[in-house]
């Protein structure tokens, strides 16, 4: 039976896994040492869970276990990373090298650092989302100690040519972080095939738990250094103190290890799904613009304008799926989205769009229904007059039980 409303919103985060939560389990029970006690044997078990985690995870990104340093999650990853370049190397050069499309974890630190007098570039891409290598080559002068470039982008899908990405950074011998929060699970990253010094991970968008994530730091050809942006018991090698969640490496360690038997296997599902999905959408409504990479993009992204919509009163027309709007919705006035902006798509259009992530729990069945729902609701909002206040907001269908059930909702073909 489905669970309602149905997720669709994978790429913000993702359910744990039950296998996830069961490996888990026993380290929030009996098995809670800390893995710092050397005296005892919850210390122990402790300890050995969480460096049998440490290689799951290192294992899926192609990592020695030894640079891989446990975090609360990708933006902290993130921030010691670039932070941490910035005040160990700063004596080397002051220029930092980033890209429009980078998520807030990354734009926001690069614009902290600004702030404290680093010379921050942020590169433009195409319309596709795409980085001009010529111009990486170009913004990389003498004193750039650092190029900070994600490997899939969360709002769109897109896959950075990394490899590519790295060796240029390699050419000029500059340190390379890249943030693979979206990419771990979903496609194959490999720090050493890419030539990646520091990579961010993240738990929670691979179906382990929130609140955990990684660093890994390249330890030789270069061995990378940072200055820690906590200081305290000296855990993780110094560089990151703080005692270590071990239920939630142990989860972390174990959504890794599932991902890496069921990447290839998964990607195809999901991609199918998407497909389904968007030729369903397609053959029923006109006026559909395709935002994100779906030819050479993640799987599971698919991030839709509909012209003459309104994302958000799409979204309200439709309180029984979970989709996010492809905006910054923190404020009261929605803001267009920075990535869709810098594709070069309008305001009125990046207002108009949602963000579909599809993920491993999603059925056909599912996608199926959603594809109606979508279809029904745009057209609904396209037949009212524009509206003259928020107050007419509310003029599609309120759900009944009825329409969330799934038997009473055929597929649109
Ligand atoms: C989710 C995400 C982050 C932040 O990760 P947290 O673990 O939630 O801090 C950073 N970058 C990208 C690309 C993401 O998708």
């Amino acid at each position: 039976m489905a669970t309602y409303p149905i997720y669709l919103d994978n790429l913000a985060t993702t359910p744990v896994d039950p296998r996830v939560a069961d490996a888990m389990d026993p380290y929030l029970t009996e098995a809670f040492g800390n893995p710092a006690s050397r005296t005892h044997r919850y210390g122990h078990e402790a300890r050995e869970a969480v460096e049998s985690a440490r290689r799951d995870v290192a294992t899926l990104a192609g990592a020695e276990p030894r640079a891989i340093i446990f975090t609360s999650g990708a933006t902290e990853a993130v921030n010691m990373a670039i932070q941490g370049v910035a005040g160990y190397y700063s004596n080397r050069g002051r220029r930092i090298i980033t890209c429009r499309t980078e998520h807030p974890a990354v734009l926001d630190t690069c614009a902290a650092l600004a702030g404290r007098g680093f010379d921050v570039v942020v590169l433009d891409v195409d319309t596709g989302g795409h980085l001009d290598l010529d111009a990486l080559h170009q913004a990389i002068s003498d004193d750039t100690i650092l190029v900070s470039i994600m490997l899939a982008n969360n709002e769109i899908g897109v896959i950075h040519d990394v490899a590519a990405i790295g060796r240029v950074c390699k050419e000029h011998g500059v340190l390379f972080h890249c943030d693979a929060a979206q990419a771990l699970g979903k496609i194959v990253v490999d720090v050493e095939a890419m030539q990646i010094d520091l990579l961010s991970l993240s738990g929670h968008k691979l179906y382990g738990p929130k609140g955990i994530g990684a660093l890994y730091c390249r330890r030789r050809d270069p061995h990378v250094r940072l200055e820690p942006i906590l200081y305290g018991g000296g855990h993780e090698r110094g560089f990151r103190s703080g005692t270590l969640n071990v239920p939630g490496i142990v989860g972390f360690g174990r959504a890794c290890a599932i991902a890496n038997r069921e990447l290839d296997a998964e990607a195809e599902r999901i991609h199918a799904l998407r497909t389904n999905l968007l030729s369903q959408i397609q053959s029923n409504l006109d006026g559909v613009q395709v935002n994100s990479d779906v030819e050479q993009g993640l799987a599971g992204c698919l991030n839709l304008s509909f012209d003459g919509v309104d994302a958000m009163d799409l979204i309200e027309c439709m309180p029984d799926v979970a989709v996010s709007t492809g905006s910054a919705c923190t404020t009261a006035i929605p803001k267009p989205s920075h990535v869709l902006r810098a594709l070069g798509i309008s305001p009125e259009r990046a207002l108009s769009s949602i963000r579909i992530g599809l993920g491993r729990f999603n059925t056909a069945d599912e996608i199926g229904a959603v594809a109606c729902r979508i279809v029904e609701s745009v057209q609904q909002l396209r037949s009212v007059p524009p509206k003259q206040n928020s107050d007419d907001r509310n003029t599609c269908l309120q759900p009944n039980p009825e329409a969330l059930d799934r038997e009473n909702s055929s597929p649109v073909t």
